[in-house]
């Protein structure tokens, strides 16, 4: 597997470099994540989680929010770049209890559940324009739920052209500053995207 290093402006230019999904050379915020991750999800493989000490999604809220890529930290629940993204920018909003079902959620947790899933929204169209999204819970391992002990609800930004739903495979790049680019531009983009969720609640703010 060829491996390069740096996340210079080549990419997604690159010589060999393929991208079935058609993003390369169109200028969103996101485009270089793409093959880091997916190359660590291949080389990682996919397990499940049985111990609330191995749960990745409790960890994370303890370390820093550069190093756990978190975006946006609430009162019951946070929101966390994936690091085996469907498409660049994909999102999950995690409760911070370790609860496996959507039905396990206080009314609290819910509200707030909900709000940092239209504030997800909100940001990734103000940093990366997308037209469409694929929202949504895998319940269960038979429901497709890679982590099932940890609810989490994906916010997955889709473009037109995108290709399919699935993940495509390509080559390695240094992944850790592109990590960092992107938590940086969407932690940034937060606040402002809150507020202005707020002010417009109960109307539509897409473009
Ligand atoms: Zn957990």
């Amino acid at each position: 597997m060829q491996e390069t290093t740096g996340a210079g402006p080549e990419y997604p230019g690159d010589d060999g470099v393929t991208d079935d999904f058609g993003l390369a050379g169109v200028p969103d915020a996101f485009q270089r994540l793409w093959t880091p991750h997916r190359m660590a999800y291949i080389k990682g493989g996919q397990h499940q989680f049985k111990n609330v000490d191995d749960c990745p999604f409790c960890v994370a809220p303890e370390r820093e929010d550069d190093d756990s890529l978190i975006v946006y930290r609430g009162r019951t629940s946070y929101v966390v770049l994936n690091l085996f993204p469907y498409n660049p920018g994909h999102l999950l909003v995690c409760p911070y209890r370790h609860i496996p079902d959507y039905t396990d959620l206080t009314v609290e947790e819910t509200a707030e559940f909900a709000e940092l899933t239209q504030t997800a929204m909100r940001v990734l169209r103000k940093v990366a324009n997308p037209t469409g999204f694929n929202l949504g819970m895998n319940q269960g391992v038979t429901g497709g739920a890679g982590i099932a002990g940890h609810l989490h609800q994906h916010v997955v930004p889709r473009w037109g052209g995108d290709g399919n739903f699935f993940p495509i495979i390509a080559q390695t790049k240094a992944i850790t500053q592109t990590l960092g680019e992107v938590r940086q531009q969407v932690a940034e983009a937060w606040p402002q995207a809150n507020d202005a969720g707020q002010a417009t609640a109960g109307a539509t703010d897409a473009q």
